[in-house]
């Protein structure tokens, strides 16, 4: 009874510790965010920080020339500013570009909805498209 038990517990760590590895889901979720400029520019921003970070750790170890420090600090500081204004640029393009899908929940993000003969939920006040049959609000038959 004991080893099965202990087998059991062996597989069912097993899985769990490779499960994301297994069904990609890590891969994935780093792959969707590094695809966005925005992804990049941040982790060239976190690149850029760590240097400068490791660049006063050297300076306070005594490993740099104060000038050496002080010019390479500089250039990183630009870089860093460089990047933060293009990230600056982005997110309010994202912001222009997102803003309505953004902020509505994902049911209701059909074009449809939002044109001049949109109609009405008469259960729940949900907006549907005029296509609709059924409410996405609370799943009544739409009546018309
Ligand atoms: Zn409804």
């Amino acid at each position: 009874m004991l080893p099965l038990a202990l087998i059991v517990v062996a597989v069912v760590t097993v899985v769990f510790t490779l499960w994301p590895v297994l069904t990609g889901t890590t891969r994935r979720f780093e792959t969707s965010h590094m695809d966005t400029p925005t992804g990049r520019l941040e982790q060239r921003k976190n690149i850029v920080l760590r240097n400068i970070t490791d660049l006063d750790f050297e300076f306070a170890m005594g490993k740099m020339a104060e000038g050496d420090h002080t010019s390479m600090r500089d250039a990183l500081k630009r870089q860093a500013g460089s990047i933060l204004e293009q990230l600056e640029v982005l997110k309010q393009g994202d912001a222009v570009a997102t803003a309505r899908p953004a902020n509505r929940p994902a049911h209701a993000s059909n074009d449809a909805t939002t044109g001049p003969s949109a109609a009405f939920c008469v259960h729940c006040g949900q907006k549907l498209p005029t296509v609709a049959r059924f409410c996405s609000g609370c799943g009544e038959k739409v009546v018309s």
